[in-house]
Parts: structure tokens; sequence; C-alpha cells
């Protein structure tokens, strides 16, 4: 099914002609111009899934939601020093990387390894928070391990990456975690 939100987004009129058209992240990018006022304007027209479930550790089975997901990040993302569309956007890769998967089922652990490979990269404190709260930390043991591997990390990959996590921040995340449990 493709998303349509084609009305011109200046005067409202429902059809338009197409200028170009390209293949962007999983989807088409296309410039069109409205029939009624000539402006142009752009579309992103998406594949959405039929329906995914998602399997979880218990082995409940419940159908894919975007919004929840995107709510789970961003209370991991929240207050932290991102471009306003990060969140967004690495919501728009796991899912694109989820229909590539191309099933019709996919187990809550995998959706969970996405997001955190992915705010691994983006965000430490984000990652660390998120990880407390999904992998259900028990201990401090577990979170230390944690920021160790995100240590190893920081030495490959420090261009683009914050700085390495202040203590502060980790006695707030070790809070969080206790707060798991
Ligand atoms: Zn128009």
């Amino acid at each position: 099914m493709w998303s349509l939100a084609l009305n011109c987004p200046y005067c409202g009129y429902h059809d338009s002609r197409v200028i170009d058209s390209r293949d962007v992240n999983e989807g088409i990018r296309r410039r069109r111009q409205c029939l009624s006022c000539e402006a142009r304007f752009t579309t992103y027209e998406r594949l959405q899934p039929a329906s995914l479930f998602v399997i979880k550790k218990d082995r409940r089975r419940e159908e894919f939601d975007r919004d929840k997901l995107l709510t789970g990040i961003r209370h991991a993302c929240e207050k932290r020093p991102l471009a306003g569309d990060a969140v967004e956007r690495l919501v728009d890769e796991i899912e694109a990387e989820l229909y590539r998967l191309g099933g019709t089922e996919v187990a809550s652990a995998t959706i969970g390894d996405m997001v955190m490979a992915r705010l691994k990269k983006l965000d430490h404190i984000a990652y660390i928070r998120f990880a407390s709260v999904y992998r259900e930390f028990a201990d401090i043991t577990m979170l230390k391990e944690a920021v160790d591997t995100l240590a190893d990390h920081a030495t490959v990959n420090s261009a683009d990456q914050l700085p390495l996590i202040p203590p502060e921040e980790i006695r707030a995340v070790t809070n969080t975690a206790r707060k798991v449990r």
C-alpha cells in the first residue's frame, strides 16, 4: 500500500502532475506541480507493510506499533542534544529494515537490537538509557558492562560521537537502572 498525501500544500487542490521522481531510502521522492495554482511541492511516498506482528519475550504477539517504538526511543533521547528529526529518522530506518526482512513476524529482541545498534552510534546516554530498560539491567555489573562496550567503541569512532559519559550521567543512569526492577 502506498501512502498518499498528495493534495497541494498551498491551495489544497487534489490533483497534481509529476515533474520528477527518484528513489530515496525505501520510498519515492516526487516533485509535483499543482494543476490548480501551479505551485511546486515535494512528496515522499513510502511503502507500508500489510501487517507485521511482534513476538514478545513471553511469546505474546502484538501488531507492530510505530508510535510505541517512537515513544520508547524519544524517552531514551530526552534532553539529549540531537537534531529535531533524529528520532523520527531512526524509526524510519528501523521500519525500512523490518520491511527488508520481509517477514510477517519479528521478535521484539530483533527490534531492540536494531534500536541499540543505532543509538550506540547516535548518542551514548540514550543508548545506556534504552539498554537499561530494554535489557532490564538487574544490577550495576550489567550497567558497567554496557558502559565498557561503549568505551571500546569510542576509541574507534570518536569523530561524530559525543564525549564519553560524564560521571553525573552515569549516576543518573544507575538510578534509572535500579528503578527498573
Ligand atoms: Zn495548488
